[in-house]
């Protein structure tokens, strides 16, 4: 943009603002800075002379805050965790800085990463915040914390992966040791796991991992560096530990029940289901016709992480957008997930939130974005048409006509030119 411009007006909008308040038709958005100056009515657009802003004119689109997704992995290449360990580190780097340009140009302005190698994310989080790459503002656990014999301890004891996707701690000592070390090398937040997975070979979900004196420990320890806990938790049980045990989110819960429902809601934990991808396997498994036993499986999975999903729901956890991008959904189908959660019960308007303010919630970054608000970072996305009419639209990239994060314009299919703020 002409650097001369005072900023961004967006106009003739339709305006989802995040709260879950009905659109406000024929909005004015004005962009200051890095901020959110005003949004109509208000004094300080209807005195404005236009030909002082760059001019976008949304009408016929929907201007929404720029989307987040809660559970990202950047950089996986393969579903077998030990077939993308073999791959170089930089190499796996340089495909991580192409997966959060994806993730960003599919309108995803802020994304939490949720495990990776080394210290790939949390450098890769650096490189954009340092304008060196393009990527959504992230925030990065770096590596999981788990015991031995754990989801991330998938080697045998005669192979050591010291930049594998896991830090293997036992006992509240070393737990407290790893949880340091995740915060001196930069992480925003800690990922444990707290029971293995349904995808698995050598964790399944109801193996018991972290005790509830390790969990107390990572908690303890990273609440007095101000940082939130994350954990992978998919049977029941494994849920009511976390929650006894004051992490902020449950990611998965795939084996609810109501108790656990419950008690996340009583705590204020916030459920991340990540129904997408077992949604997807769930479906190949139709189309590829899989040998019985597998379609079984993928099936009961299935059907008990709907009913999970529903239940909590129900008793009225909140719930927020988390792809697991990486495993089984690529860099930039984060918006898939928002459709998942239409089809299982949420309305587009609540899939909205769950993907905006809820989602900010959920990584306790609501007072800086989330939800369009004057004073709040200007993360906008314009979508050509109505996502409330079909909530699809939002994975058609080709559909986002503007993608402003933080004031900078990163796509304007509408006018050419760069902005970024002064
Ligand atoms: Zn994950």
């Amino acid at each position: 943009m002409d650097r001369a411009k005072k900023g961004i007006l967006i106009k003739n909008a339709d305006l989802i603002d995040g709260t879950g308040q009905s659109p406000r038709k024929n909005a004015r958005l004005l962009i200051e800075g890095d901020r959110v100056a005003a949004i109509d009515p208000g004094k300080p657009i209807d005195t404005i002379d236009e030909s002082d802003w760059v001019v976008i004119d949304a009408q016929g689109k929907t201007v929404l805050p720029g989307l987040i997704d809660c559970h990202n992995h950047m950089g996986i290449v393969s579903e077998k965790i030990t077939e993308h360990d073999i791959i170089p580190l930089e190499l796996n780097t340089l495909i991580a800085a192409r997966d959060v340009e994806s993730v960003l140009m599919a309108g995803f302005t802020t994304a939490r990463c949720m495990g990776g190698r080394g210290n790939i994310e949390i450098s890769i989080r650096d490189g954009i915040d340092k304008g060196l790459i393009h990527g959504p503002r992230l925030l990065v656990a770096g590596r999981y914390i788990t015991c031995t014999g754990g989801l991330m301890d998938y080697y045998p004891s005669w192979i050591s992966s010291p930049s594998g996707l896991g830090v293997v701690a036992d006992g509240p000592v070393e737990m407290l040791k790893a949880v340091r070390n995740m915060i001196k090398v930069g992480a925003d937040l800690i990922k444990i796991d707290g029971s293995g997975a349904t995808t698995s070979p050598y964790c399944p979900p109801d193996k018991p991992t972290l005790s509830m004196e390790e969990m107390k420990a990572v908690v303890e320890e990273a609440k007095r560096h101000n940082r939130r806990v994350a954990i992978h938790a998919e049977t029941a049980q494994s849920v009511k530990d976390a929650v006894r045990a004051g992490v902020n989110t449950v990611e998965h819960g795939i084996f609810l029940d109501a108790e656990s429902a419950r008690l996340m809601k009583a705590a204020g934990v916030y459920f991340i289901p990540t129904i997408g991808i077992t949604y997807s396997r769930y479906r190949s498994g139709e189309k590829e016709k899989m040998p019985d036993f597998m379609r079984q499986r993928v099936t009961h999975v299935y059907e008990r992480h709907a009913q999970s999903m529903e239940l909590a729901a129900d008793i009225g956890v909140k719930m927020a957008i988390g792809t697991d991008v990486g495993v089984a959904i690529p860099a930039g189908k984060n918006a898939y997930e928002l459709s998942c959660f239409v089809q299982h019960g949420f309305s587009p308007m609540e899939a909205i939130v769950a993907a905006t303010k809820t989602a900010s919630e959920a990584l306790g970054i609501d007072a800086e974005v989330g939800t369009l608000e004057v004073g709040k970072k200007a993360d906008v996305i314009v979508i050509d048409g109505n996502p409330l009419d079909d909530i699809r639209i939002l994975q058609d990239t080709s559909r986002i006509a503007l993608i402003v994060k933080q004031g900078e314009i990163i796509k304007n299919a509408l006018v050419p030119a760069p902005h970024r703020p002064q």
